[in-house]
């Protein structure tokens, strides 16, 4: 079947000398792959919106099950972020996590929104710190693939748990122990947890909560970031159940460059 759609390439792989193999990112197919024929000649009309973080309408061919693009017109182009090696190593990061936790034939409007803020903050919005949208991508997308954590209960006693010294947050059980809780077994008997503030528990709590437009905007200490992000980090990485390539890379620029 013949359809149109939007969408932002997450991966691609040369083919030959001319063609591309391409992978997706669309609202309502979800992920999908399909050729790109000569889009790596300079005269081919399609080049430009068949490239990796671009965002453009899509005709796609459907011949033998298999997909090609027959016209593509790029939308954003999300040019300042290219041209930030920071900036990129982090889109690529966030690109292999999706092409991971994102599926064919299934809705992936949130996901694809979540992406598409985060590139549009990586480009447009230079006042942001780039730890801060890392780490609000990681966390609102472990709550859009049905992991939201439960700041509100302990997980352990069921009663309140409020944010108040060092609570413990369990990544395998997606909550926080109450003070008293934490206090009384230690990080230590809590498998897969570590201990968070107050202060950075009511931060996730907001990235949870927020609409995608609001999601970004909230003031935060340099010793809360440092806490967030090894949170929302490895919250990914434990309900992900893999490491990725792409982060090491982004992490070695970051240190090579003596940034935060
Ligand atoms: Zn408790």
């Amino acid at each position: 079947m013949d359809f149109c759609t939007t969408g932002i390439v997450i991966r691609e792989t040369l083919q030959g000398e001319n063609d591309k193999l391409l992978t997706i990112l669309t609202p309502e197919h979800g992920k999908i792959t399909a050729y790109a024929k000569g889009v790596k000649k300079i005269s081919s009309k399609n080049a430009p919106a068949c490239q990796l973080f671009v965002y453009s309408d899509f005709e796609f061919i459907e011949k033998f099950g298999r997909l090609t693009v027959k016209t593509a017109t790029s939308k954003d182009l999300f040019y300042d972020m290219r041209a930030d090696m920071t900036r990129y190593s982090l889109a690529c990061y966030f690109a292999e996590i999706l092409s991971h936790t994102c599926m064919e034939n299934n809705d992936e409007s949130e996901s694809l929104r979540l992406f598409l803020n985060c590139l549009f903050a990586l480009s447009y919005k230079k006042d942001i710190q780039l730890a801060v949208i890392k780490a609000v991508f990681e966390l609102k997308l472990m709550c859009i693939c049905g992991f939201m954590p439960d700041f509100e209960n302990c997980i352990y006693c069921n009663e309140d748990a409020p944010h108040e010294r060092n609570n413990i947050f369990s990544f395998e059980e997606s909550g926080v122990l109450c003070n008293n809780c934490s206090a009384k077994l230690g990080k230590d008997s809590i498998p897969y947890s570590c201990y968070v503030s107050g202060d950075v528990i009511s931060c996730m709590e907001y990235i949870c909560a927020s609409s995608q437009s609001k999601m970004l905007m909230f003031g935060i200490s340099d010793e809360n970031l440092r806490e967030l992000s090894f949170v929302c980090e490895n919250y990914l990485i434990h309900k992900t159940e893999r490491t990725y390539e792409t982060l090491k890379i982004y992490k070695s620029i970051i240190s090579s460059l003596g940034e935060k």
